[in-house]
């Protein structure tokens, strides 16, 4: 595994610790010797963990559909930017040239693009591990959804446990190493 994509937030979140978060993660990656790959973003938590691992040395590339590279302003410093045509071409690229996935405290985009990652490893159509930074059980109300969809019978828990979890920056790592994947059919 060498590079990770980390989805993260446009936004800063209303509290410094998610910025902060954002930050340790880059510096976590370089030290354990993995370039970053996400949405190519300055703003938010994006600019954050980008700005980190170009601060502690990394490799970052960023993927940013030409539409809204001026909205989220399309950061000029990374050692790659790629522009796509459109969002559905960001996350299949990222999904590309990333060996695994963590998500952090986000909105509704960062739940979008791990939520495609996941079903599209429940399909099989690819066997890269997620994980879950659960930064001060910001994520407990979707973790806790997530087991309803099992007990109504909607999703397998085995798809379900494919999102390793953790609560801290040090852990989401490991988790991220340690994450099963399942070769159970959806179906
Ligand atoms: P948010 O968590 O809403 O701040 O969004 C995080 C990132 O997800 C931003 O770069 C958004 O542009 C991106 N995003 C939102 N919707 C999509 C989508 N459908 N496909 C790819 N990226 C998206």
């Amino acid at each position: 595994m060498t590079k990770i994509c980390v989805f993260c937030g446009s936004s800063d979140g209303n509290h410094p610790k998610y910025i902060e978060s954002a930050k340790q993660l880059g510096q976590e990656l370089v030290k354990r010797g993995y370039g970053l790959v996400y949405g190519g973003a300055s703003i938010g938590t994006m600019g954050a963990i980008a700005d980190s691992v170009l601060a502690s040395g990394g490799d970052v590339t960023g993927v940013i559909p030409q539409s809204i590279a001026d909205l989220e302003v399309a950061h000029s410093g990374l050692n790659n930017l790629e522009v796509v045509a459109d969002m559905h071409q960001r996350k299949a690229r990222m999904m590309q040239l990333a060996d695994g996935f963590i998500s952090m405290p986000g909105g509704l985009g960062t739940l979008e693009e791990m939520f495609e990652v996941l079903t599209w490893s429940q399909l099989g159509l690819h066997k890269k591990p997620s994980a879950l930074l659960n930064l001060d059980g910001y994520y407990d109300g979707l973790l806790e959804f997530l087991r309803n969809t099992c007990v109504q019978g909607f999703s397998k828990q085995a798809h379900i446990d494919t999102l390793a979890v953790s609560p801290t920056v040090a852990g989401v790592l490991p988790a991220l190493m340690a994450a099963p994947i399942t070769t159970i059919s959806k179906v």
